[in-house]
C-alpha cells in the first residue's frame, strides 16, 4: 500500500485504489452470480473538450474494469441548457441507470449549477447536489464527492484517526476544499479552511497535523509550511517548468519532513475513480431498497 523510506511513507494511491476497485469487482461478481440487474454509470460529455475526454474514457474503463455497466452520451458543445436538461430528466426516469455524472467544465452557455441541480440526488454521484451537499454539512449519509472521500479512504488505509487532530485544508472550492473540510470535521478534526484571503498562510499550515493542498498552483508549499511529522495530502494537478505533472507541494522537499505525503501522479488522484464507482454501486444498492 505504501513505500516507506525511513520513518517517512509515501501513500502509495495506486495501489490502494487497485485494491478499492478489485473488491467493488468482487461485490459486482456476486450481483453476477446471483442472477441480479448490474449498476449502471450514465456519464454526459458536452462538446470536444480534450481532458474531458480522457477522463471520461477512464470513467468507461473503471465500470469495466469493476463489471457495472457505462452509458456514455456524447452531446454537441451547441447543445441548449433546455435540451441537456432533458437528456437528464431522462436518465432520472431510466430505471437502469443508477448513477449520473455530467462530466464539467460545460460550454459557457450552460449554467453548471442549474443543470447539477437537476440530477436525482439519489442518482448524484459527483455529490455535487445541493440535497447531497446539505447531507455532507449535516453529518447525514448521503453521496459524497469523488476527490474529498478518496483523501479519507487514503487516510484510513495508514490506519490514521483524525479524532482531535489539526487538519488544515488549502482550497475552499466545492468540489474539493469545502467537502474535505466537512468529511475530516465528520471524522472529529479541528479543522481550518484557508485560501487565497488567508492571512499567514504559512502559519496556519504549520499547525497542521494534517495539510491538505488543493490550490491548483504548481509546488506551492515547500517545507517551511509544513510542521515535521505531519500527513501531506496533495489534491493539485498542475504542470511544472518543463511540463511535467506535479502537484501543489513541492514534493522533493516537503518528503523531507513530512511522516507521509501522497505524490502526484499516484497518490489523491487515481483514488477519484475507485470513489466513483463505490458511488455507484452505493447509489444502487439505496435504490433497490
Ligand atoms: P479551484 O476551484 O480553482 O479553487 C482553488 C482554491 O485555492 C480557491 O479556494 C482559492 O482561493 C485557493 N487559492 C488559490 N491560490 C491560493 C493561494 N496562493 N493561497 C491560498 N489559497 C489559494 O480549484 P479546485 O477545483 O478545488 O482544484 C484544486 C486543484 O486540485 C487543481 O489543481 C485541480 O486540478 C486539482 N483537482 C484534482 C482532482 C483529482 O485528483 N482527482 C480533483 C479535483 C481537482 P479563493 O477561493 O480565495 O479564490
Amino acid at each position: 500500500m505504501t513505500i516507506i523510506r525511513g520513518e517517512r511513507m509515501i501513500i502509495d494511491g495506486k495501489s490502494i485504489s487497485q485494491k478499492r476497485k478489485d473488491e467493488l469487482k468482487l461485490k459486482i461478481d456476486q450481483l453476477k452470480q446471483e442472477g441480479k440487474r448490474l449498476p449502471c454509470l450514465a456519464v454526459i460529455l458536452v462538446g470536444d473538450h480534450q481532458a474531458s475526454q480522457t477522463y471520461v474514457r477512464n470513467k468507461e474503463r473503471g465500470c469495466q474494469y469493476v463489471g457495472m455497466e457505462s452509458q456514455v452520451i456524447r452531446l454537441s458543445s451547441s447543445i441548449s441548457e433546455e435540451e441537456l436538461i432533458q437528456v437528464i430528466d431522462n436518465l432520472n426516469k431510466d430505471n437502469h441507470v443508477d448513477g449520473i455524472l455530467v462530466q464539467l467544465p460545460l460550454p459557457k452557455h450552460i449554467h453548471e449549477e442549474k443543470i447539477l441541480d437537476v440530477i436525482d440526488p439519489m442518482k448524484d454521484v459527483d455529490g455535487f447536489h445541493p440535497v447531497n451537499v446539505a447531507k455532507l454539512v449535516l453529518g447525514q449519509e448521503g453521496l459524497t464527492p469523488c476527490t474529498p472521500q478518496g483523501m479519507m479512504v487514503l487516510l484510513e488505509e495508514i490506519n490514521y484517526d483524525l479524532s482531535g487532530k489539526e487538519v488544515v485544508v488549502v482550497g475552499r472550492s466545492n468540489i474539493v476544499g469545502k467537502p474535505v473540510s466537512f468529511l475530516s470535521l465528520k471524522k472529529n478534526a479541528t479543522v481550518t479552511i484557508a485560501h487565497s484571503r488567508t492571512k499567514n498562510l504559512k502559519e496556519v499550515c504549520q499547525r497542521a497535523d494534517v495539510l491538505i493542498a488543493a490550490i491548483g498552483k504548481a509546488k506551492f508549499f515547500n517545507k517551511d509550511y509544513v510542521k515535521p511529522g505531519a500527513i501531506v495530502l496533495d489534491v493539485g494537478i498542475n504542470r511544472d517548468e518543463n511540463n511535467k505533472l506535479c502537484g501543489d507541494v513541492d514534493f522533493e522537499d516537503v518528503k523531507e519532513v513530512a511522516s507521509c505525503i501522497t505524490p502526484v501522479p499516484g497518490g489523491v488522484g487515481p483514488m477519484t475513480i475507485a470513489m466513483l464507482l463505490e458511488n455507484t454501486l452505493q447509489a444502487y444498492l439505496k435504490r433497490k431498497g
